[in-house]
């Protein structure tokens, strides 16, 4: 294994009612936006098949794994397993926003589900950021980028928004056939 690539999508375990893992091309851009560093400590609230809690179990000091779904919390345990990296991931069976106002030490938030709760658990967690910490939403909805931003306004945040769309080409006879993967888009902040 190499330690800090990304892990290819096929790699992971998967479960039927749990989406993910997020792909791995969209994953390098999280990561690049996270920063992390091996003092982190990030916190993945709706951590689902587990695919972004690897990378950041991979680099981080800690990480703690939130999802209600207990199917995702036991898939995203067993790629840990895979890869070895359980010892470093907390993994919780929890509503994000509960979570969030119990853990204290974290430096990275990301939000990749919210349910209903995406403006608390932004308002939450970004107040107990540090400062020169990150929070990172992803999002299949336009609705959760807006609304990510607005919170993060309101919070005094300067948010920058990336929408990321990738085509994998499929190498056919007559020559190569790109197909287009939902886009996503991705909301961050740095912690002022
Ligand atoms: N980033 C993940 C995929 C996330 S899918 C990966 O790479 O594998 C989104 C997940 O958010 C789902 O598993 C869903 O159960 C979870 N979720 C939705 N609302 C939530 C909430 N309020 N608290 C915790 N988890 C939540």
């Amino acid at each position: 294994m190499m330690f800090f690539d990304i892990t290819p999508d096929d790699e992971f375990y998967k479960c039927e009612n749990v989406p993910g893992p997020t792909k791995e091309e969209i994953r390098a851009l999280v990561i690049s936006k996270v920063c992390l560093t091996d003092e982190d400590v990030v916190v993945d609230v709706g951590c689902g098949t587990g695919g972004l809690t690897l990378e950041f179990a991979k680099r981080a000091r800690k990480v703690y794994s939130i999802d209600i779904n207990s199917d995702a919390i036991k898939t995203t345990r067993k790629n840990l397993e895979k890869f070895g990296l359980e010892n470093k991931v907390e993994i919780l069976e929890e509503e994000g926003l509960s979570a969030i106002d119990r853990i204290e030490d974290f430096t990275k938030l990301m939000i990749g589900g919210s349910g209903g709760n995406l403006k608390n658990i932004i308002e939450t967690g970004y107040l107990k950021l540090p400062v020169g910490g990150k929070i990172i939403i992803t999002s299949i909805v336009l609705e959760t980028a807006t609304e990510s931003v607005e919170m993060l306004k309101e919070l005094g945040a300067n948010p920058e928004v990336v929408n990321i769309n990738v085509s994998r080409g499929t190498i056919l006879d007559r020559g190569v056939m790109m197909k287009a993967l939902n886009p996503i888009t991705i909301v961050s902040a740095r912690k002022e």
